[in-house]
């Protein structure tokens, strides 16, 4: 089996959660898309988590912003941005600073690889879409509103691409269509011959109106949506303590939106 986790956002409480109910079904690979930093209240702390226990991560948009610049970033987001820069900078141990330093900027931004293990075909593995893999948003309304984004994304990719970057766990196909976990009762059977793109959904900051947190494991045959319970009201009052970080990046996480 092989977890695949997106979108921490600085969530310690959030990824200590999941990084539990993964060890609790014997899962020992970890596959994470990237924002393992902006939003939330620990930065340090997700970096150092992720870089013991994910097998590969993925760059982010906030990844890259943090270290980089914000692209196309909202003031609430930018300021978050900065002051995660700024965390990162204040480690005092040089060596801590640097390899954490060095870990994101490191990022790749896809990954590839046989899916054959689970009876799968190739496996894509990016933060945003197979087309523009660290900024690109494919939501669940493009189906209706963009349908040749989501069809451009299903043509790039040989079977199974899995993204995270918009924080709405689901299943993208061609016609094109969208399911959601709920609709699939958790569980994507997954057809040999046809081409799909899943999203993970995001372990910090869930924006599906369930705000627990979310991910996927790829079991043979089947992904499997998981929701895991966290302390949601702990979380959000660290948020309310730090004064860069807009409050309504602490109500969201309890509104999971
Ligand atoms: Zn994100």
């Amino acid at each position: 089996m092989l977890a695949i986790i997106s979108d921490i956002h600085s969530n310690t409480e959030a990824l200590t959660a999941v990084l539990a109910d993964i060890d609790g079904r014997g899962i020992e690979k970890i596959v994470c898309l990237g924002d393992v930093v902006g939003y939330g209240p620990e930065p340090c702390q997700c970096v150092d988590l992720i870089r013991q226990r994910a097998t590969f991560t993925l760059m982010g948009n906030h990844d890259y912003a943090v270290m980089f610049e914000p692209s196309q970033f909202n003031i609430s987001a930018e300021t978050a941005s900065f002051w995660t820069r700024g965390c990162l900078e204040a480690e005092p141990d040089d060596a801590r600073r640097n390899e954490r330093w060095e870990f994101l900027c490191g990022l790749p931004v896809k990954h590839t690889m046989s899916g054959q293990e689970f009876g799968f075909g190739e496996l894509m593995f990016v933060h945003g879409s197979p087309r523009r893999p660290i900024n690109e948003y494919i939501f669940p309304d493009d189906v209706y509103n963009a349908p040749s984004k989501v069809q451009t994304g299903l043509e790039r990719i040989s079977h199974l691409c899995f993204v995270g970057h918009t924080h709405v766990p689901g299943v993208f196909v061609d016609a094109p269509d969208f399911y959601s976990p709920d609709e699939l009762e958790y569980v994507y059977e997954v057809n040999p011959e046809r081409k799909a793109i899943i999203n993970v959904g995001s372990v910090g900051q869930p924006r599906d109106r369930d705000n627990r947190a979310s991910y996927a494991v790829l079991e043979p045959g089947k992904v499997r949506f998981v929701r895991v319970a966290y302390p949601v009201e702990s979380t959000m009052q660290k948020v309310l303590a730090i004064s860069e970080l807009d409050n309504y990046l602490g109500q969201r996480l309890m509104e999971g939106r």
